[in-house]
């Protein structure tokens, strides 16, 4: 392990396993928008689970209106070029296969890898403004829904409904509950799955996409590691500590696949220099050594060192 992400030791428990041995400290900054506040994570020594120590009390300041990437809408051109790429997922055209090889949907590509059948009634948890659902929608799913604590109102476009609130407030069964970069900032994980399970169908499945501490960008950047992203990911789970929290909530783990993004080291790059992400730097660092940073991705996602993973669970 590179020296930047090693901590503190500590004697304070770890909220997931109740752990007290080996666990140690981690400080690190807002790195988002450049608030400047610093939050300490205790790295849990048993199971591996990076997690905040206390949540903050205010955590919807830090998720200020209309700036947060997930409710964003993109500009018309942009929207365009992501749905000829999205649909290349399904209907192959040059264009979008170019597009899709240079910029590709990791979240489409994890749910069509469980949902094939259009008729799969599906269900976005954390799902922003809608983006990934409308995809589908243009591939013909016909059952789709979403849920957002930061939508403002219920709507339905283009088959898509979608919800303000959290899971709890969702009736109804579905085939497939995804969670796609959505449970990091859910403070009481456990609830969260057992609510997931008791809405799936018999033979339903979850699937989460989450950041990794297992992964060669947290081992090399530590607390300037771009998916920390203190203090909005409340939980940063490690490949064990995700499998002990489905085991508890009465899943098994029928698949788990490295799906990172060349990103992970251009953010940390960013972070290590002392820029947050919405720094004009940004253009800077997305171009800088992309075609290492691509290779690099592709090799550590091939070893499971990747710092996101696709998790499929069933009952
Ligand atoms: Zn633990």
């Amino acid at each position: 392990m590179f020296p930047d992400a090693t901590g503190r030791p500590t004697d304070r428990p770890c909220s997931l396993c109740a752990n007290t041995q080996h666990n140690s400290l981690l400080t690190a900054e807002e790195n988002m928008f450049g608030m400047g506040k610093m939050f300490d994570y205790l790295h849990c020594g048993h199971c591996g689970v990076l997690h905040i120590l206390d949540v903050p009390p205010d955590l919807a300041a830090y998720y200020p209106t209309g700036a947060y990437y997930s409710t964003q809408r993109k500009s018309w051109v942009t929207q365009q070029l992501a749905r000829l790429r999205d649909r290349s997922y399904a209907y192959p055209s040059l264009l979008g296969s170019l597009l899709r090889s240079r910029f590709p949907s990791p979240a489409l590509q994890a749910t069509l890898n469980i949902a094939q059948d259009r008729t799969t009634r599906i269900l976005d948890v954390g799902c922003g403004g809608g983006a990934l659902l409308r995809s589908l929608a243009d591939l013909g799913f016909e059952h789709l829904y979403g849920v957002d604590p930061l939508i403002t109102a219920k709507q339905t476009h283009e088959g898509v409904h979608l919800l303000p609130g959290e899971l709890k407030d969702v009736h109804g069964e579905f085939d497939l509950i995804m969670f796609h970069h959505s449970l990091e900032h859910m403070p009481d994980q456990l609830n969260v799955l057992t609510a997931a399970r008791e809405r799936l169908t018999p033979d339903g499945r979850v699937l989460i996409c989450i950041p990794t501490v297992d992964s060669l960008a947290f081992d090399a950047y530590g607390r300037h590691w771009g998916q920390l992203d203190a203090p909005r990911h409340l939980y940063l789970h490690s490949h064990r500590s995700i499998r002990e929290l489905a085991c508890k909530a009465g899943f098994q783990i029928s698949a788990l696949h490295c799906n990172s993004q060349p990103m992970q080291f251009w953010t940390s790059e960013m972070h290590k220099d002392g820029y947050p992400l919405i720094s004009a730097h940004l253009k800077i660092y997305k171009r800088r050594r992309i075609r290492f940073f691509r290779q690099l991705t592709i090799w550590a996602n091939s070893v499971d060192r990747g710092d996101q993973i696709a998790v499929q669970l069933r009952a």
